[in-house]
C-alpha cells in the first residue's frame, strides 16, 4: 500500500474516483476542495494498493481517497473543513481489515509525516454512501477515537418521501396568495446576492451569535466559479424585496440546502415554505436526495427541535451528521491492525524492533539529525550541554558527563576514583558474577581487581550478605548492577555496608534508565553511576553513547577531563586520559527520545504484568513483581527454564523471537579466563537457564497475549 498526498496533477484520478465510487457524494470534487485548500493546508490523500514509489503509481491502483484539511496552529485534520466534505471514500470491493490498515496508514501518515495531534472525523451519512458499511467507524474506534459531536440532518429521499404535512403545503399557500414568488439568483446579480447576505447574517446574529461560514466576498466568488453547482434561490415579495432565500450545493446525486433564512415578512407568510416545497416537489425531484442540513442552534450545542419538526414537515427523515475525534497517539495507532493480523496467521514478534520504534519518533527525529548535522558543530556541542542538563535534571543529580559509551563511563568512574582516592592496583571492586561482561572488563581496564560475588535468584542482584562475605583490606568499592533494569531490593543495605567500609558505591546503570528506589532515580543512589545509550537500551540512541551521573564534582571534572584526552584547556594536557566523547548527533537524539522514557517504561510495566499474570506453566520460573512496580524498567523479562533450548527453539517455530542474557558467565569466558574466583553455581544456574521474552514499547498486549498463551502450551 502506497499513501500519496494530493497534488493537482492528480485532480482527474481524484475526480474519476469519486464518481467511480459512487460514495460520498457531496462536494468531494477536487475542483471545490483546490479552491478551499487556499484556506487550509490541504493534506487529502491518495491510497494506492501498490507497494511502490511515487513515480511508479497507476491510478488503475487507487483504492481509496481521503479528503481533508490541516489546521496548523490546532495541530488538527479535518476530514470535513469549510465545504470540503470528509471520509475515507473506498473502492467497493475492500474488505473490512483493509479498511482498517487503510486508516491506521492514514493517521500514521498524519501523525509522523505532519506531526498532528489530533483527527477530527466525520464520515459520510450512511444515506449517501453505495457501500453502506461503516468500517471506517470500526477502525477509528481501535484507534481510540471518540465521539464529539453529533447533529441531526433532515433529508428528502425523493423515491421513498413522507408525506408532507398540512401545515406545510397550507403556509405555502399563505405565501402565494400574499403574492411571494420564486427566483434564482445568477452570479452576475451581485446586488441581489448581497441583499440576501444581509438578511442571512442578521438571521444567524440574531438566533445563532455567529456569522455565516462565507464572507460576501467569498460566496460570490464560489457561485462565480462553480454557477451549475452553487445556487441561491430567493422568494420576492410584491415589492420585489428578497424575504427569503437559500443555497444549494449540487451533487450528482444530493441537492444539499444551506444558509436557509428568512426576514420578519417572509417568516410570517410561510415564504420558505414556498420555496423548500418547490425544491423538493419540482426543481430537485430527480435527484436522490434533498438535504435539509442541520439543525443545531448556540453555535451548534444544542439541537434546534422546531426546526427539525419544521423540516421534518416537508417529508424528511433524520440523518446523523456526527464527528468523532481522534487522538493521534503512535503506541495506540500501532495497536489498530495487531489482531487483524494475528487472525490472518502472520506472527512474527521481534525481540525488539529498533526500526519501527525509532520511527515512532519521526519526524522529530529526522529534523533532530539534520539540525546538529547542519549545525557545522560534531562533537562537545550545544546538543552535548542541553542532554546532559536535561537528563541530570530528569535524574535529579547535580553532573551529568557524556562519553562514548556506558564501557567508558564505567572505566572513567574507576579511574578517577583511583586518582582521587589514591587507590593502588590491583585494589578490589566487589561486582556481581551474572553482570554483562562490560561491567568486570571495566574493573579490569582501570587496573583493578573485579571480586565476583553470587547474586540473588530473588532479582539478579546484588545483596549486601554476599558482598560482606568478599569484603578485604583491599576492597574499594561496591559495582552493583541493575541487571535487567531492577534495582537490588537490598540496595539500602548496600548503601550501609559501604558508609560502614567507607566504600565508594557505584551503580551499572545500562539497563535501568528510569528505574526509582525511594523517590531517587537508579543513577542516583550511589556515589557515581554509569549508564549506556547502546541502541537497544530504555533509552538508547542511534549508535554509541554513555554517561557518568554524580552529585561529586570533584569525580565530575576529573571525569570530564580524563573523557577528553586529560585536558580542559585546549592542547593542555593535565591527565593521561582518553578520548571518550558523544556525538552531537546522538546527543540530538537522546533529547528527542528522552521525554518519553517514563512512558516506554510504563507501558513495559504492563507488559511484564501480563506476562507474570499469565503464564502458568510450572517448568518456568517467573521473575518476582518487585515490592515497589518502579524499582523495574524491565529492560529485560527474564524467565528461567531447565528446558531453555527446547523452549526457544518451541517459540521461534511460532514466530516468536527470544534471547538469551547471557549464555555464557563472564567467569567462564576464554576472555577472563585468568580472573580468579570463588564456586558460582548460582550465576552458573542463571547462565545456563535464563531466557528474555519479548517486551519493548512498542508491543501489543495482543502480542503479549500471544506469547502467554504459548508459553501454557509448551511442555517438554
Ligand atoms: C550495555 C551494558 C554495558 C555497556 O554499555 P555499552 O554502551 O555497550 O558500552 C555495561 N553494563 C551493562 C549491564 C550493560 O547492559
Amino acid at each position: 500500500m502506497t499513501i500519496l498526498p494530493y497534488s493537482i496533477n492528480k485532480r482527474e484520478a481524484w475526480n474519476r474516483f469519486v464518481q467511480e465510487s459512487k460514495q460520498g457524494t457531496f462536494l468531494i470534487d477536487r475542483n471545490f476542495m483546490d479552491y478551499h485548500a487556499d484556506h487550509f493546508f490541504d493534506c487529502s490523500l491518495l491510497v494506492y494498493g501498490d507497494d511502490v514509489d511515487e513515480s511508479d503509481v497507476t491510478d488503475d491502483s487507487l483504492i481509496a481517497l481521503f479528503p481533508a484539511n490541516w489546521r496548523e496552529e490546532e495541530k488538527t485534520v479535518y476530514s470535513h473543513q469549510g465545504l470540503t466534505y470528509g471520509g475515507l471514500i473506498t473502492k467497493s470491493s475492500i474488505t473490512q481489515t483493509e479498511v482498517m490498515q487503510i486508516m491506521q496508514k492514514i493517521l500514521m501518515y498524519y501523525e509522523g509525516y505532519l506531526g498532528a495531534k489530533a483527527m477530527v472525523y466525520k464520515p459520510i451519512p450512511y444515506i449517501y454512501s453505495r457501500v453502506p458499511a461503516q468500517e471506517d467507524l470500526y477502525a477509528l474506534f481501535r484507534a481510540g477515537g471518540q465521539l464529539e459531536n453529533r447533529s441531526v440532518a433532515t433529508v428528502v429521499s425523493t423515491a421513498h418521501p413522507l408525506n408532507m404535512r398540512t401545515l406545510r403545503i397550507r403556509q405555502a399557500k399563505k405565501a402565494l396568495e400574499h403574492g411571494f414568488y420564486i427566483e434564482r439568483i445568477k452570479d452576475a446579480d451581485s446586488q441581489s446576492l448581497a441583499e440576501y447576505w444581509s438578511i442571512l447574517e442578521s438571521v444567524l446574529m440574531e438566533y445563532h451569535q455567529a456569522k455565516p461560514v462565507h464572507t460576501l466576498e467569498e460566496i460570490a466568488l464560489l457561485m462565480h466559479r462553480f454557477p451549475k453547482q452553487i445556487k441561491l434561490f430567493v422568494v420576492r415579495n410584491t415589492d420585489r424585496q428578497i424575504v427569503s432565500g437559500i443555497v444549494v450545493f449540487e451533487t450528482d446525486l444530493v441537492a444539499h440546502v444551506q444558509y436557509i433564512a428568512s426576514a420578519a415578512e417572509g417568516r410570517k407568510y410561510g415564504a420558505l415554505d414556498l420555496l423548500l416545497r418547490h425544491l423538493c416537489n419540482e426543481k430537485y425531484k430527480d435527484k436522490d436526495y434533498v438535504d435539509f442540513g442541520t439543525s443545531t442552534e448556540n453555535g451548534g450545542h444544542f439541537l434546534n427541535e422546531g426546526l427539525i419538526f419544521q423540516k421534518e414537515g416537508f417529508g424528511g427523515r433524520a440523518v446523523c451528521y456526527d464527528a468523532y475525534r481522534v487522538e493521534l497517539k503512535r503506541n495506540r495507532l500501532q495497536k489498530m491492525t495487531s489482531m487483524a493480523s494475528n487472525a490472518e496467521g502472520t506472527k512474527a514478534i521481534k525481540f525488539l524492533d529498533l526500526k519501527t520504534i525509532n520511527e515512532t519518533y519521526e519526524p522529530e527525529l529526522s529534523n533532530s539529525i539534520l539540525r546538529a548535522m547542519h549545525s557545522g558543530w560534531y562533537l562537545l556541542g550545544e546538543e552535548n550541554k542541553a542532554f546532559e542538563q536535561e537528563w541530570s535534571n530528569y535524574l535529579g543529580v547535580s553532573h551529568a558527563v557524556l562519553c562514548g559509551n556506558g564501557l567508558e563511563a564505567l572505566v572513567l568512574i574507576l579511574r578517577a576514583y583511583k586518582l582521587l582516592k589514591g587507590w593502588a592496583d590491583g585494589d578490589e571492586v566487589i561486582v556481581p558474577g551474572n553482570t554483562y561482561i562490560a561491567t568486570i572488563l571495566a574493573i579490569r581496564e582501570a587496573g583493578l581487581t573485579p571480586v565476583l560475588v553470587e547474586p540473588s535468584l530473588n532479582d539478579y542482584n546484588i545483596h549486601a550478605d554476599e558482598c560482606k562475605k568478599a569484603l578485604t583490606q583491599r576492597t574499594r568499592a561496591i559495582l552493583a548492577v541493575h541487571l535487567y533494569g531492577r534495582i537490588s531490593s537490598d540496595i539500602g543495605e548496600l548503601q550501609q555496608l559501604s558508609a560502614d567500609n567507607n566504600l565508594i558505591l557505584i551503580e551499572d546503570a545500562a539497563q535501568a534508565h528510569g528505574a526509582m528506589w525511594q523517590s531517587r532515580r537508579a543513577g542516583t543512589i550511589g556515589n557515581a553511576a554509569g549508564f549506556s545509550f547502546y541502541p537497544g537500551k530504555n533509552l538508547g540512541a542511534m549508535g554509541d553513547a554513555g554517561c557518568v551521573v554524580t552529585d561529586d564534582t570533584e569525580l565530575a571534572n576529573t571525569v570530564r577531563t580524563m573523557a577528553n584526552y586529560g585536558s580542559s584547556i585546549k592542547y593542555v594536557n593535565e591527565l593521561e586520559g582518553i578520548n571518550s566523547r558523544t556525538d552531537e548527533v546522538q546527543a540530538a537524539v537522546l533529547r528527542v527520545k528522552l521525554p518519553r522514557l517514563d512512558q516506554d517504561n510504563a507501558h513495559r510495566r504492563e507488559i511484564a504484568q501480563a506476562y507474570i499474570r499469565g503464564i502458568k506453566n510450572p517448568m518456568i520460573v517467573l521473575p518476582a513483581w518487585p515490592e515497589d512496580e518502579e524499582e523495574c524498567v524491565w529492560h529485560v523479562f527474564p524467565i528461567r527454564c531447565p528446558e531453555r533450548e527446547a523452549l526457544q527453539a518451541y517459540l521461534r517455530e511460532a514466530g516468536v523471537q527470544t534471547l538469551i542474557h547471557y549464555p555464557i558467565a563472564p567467569h567462564k569466558q576464554q576472555a577472563l579466563s585468568a580472573l580468579e574466583h570463588g564456586p558460582l553455581p548460582i550465576t552458573q544456574r542463571i547462565h545456563n537457564e535464563e531466557l528474555s521474552l519479548p517486551i519493548s514499547p512498542i508491543m501489543t498486549m495482543e502480542e503479549t497475549e500471544y506469547v502467554i498463551r504459548l508459553l501454557n502450551k509448551f511442555v517438554k
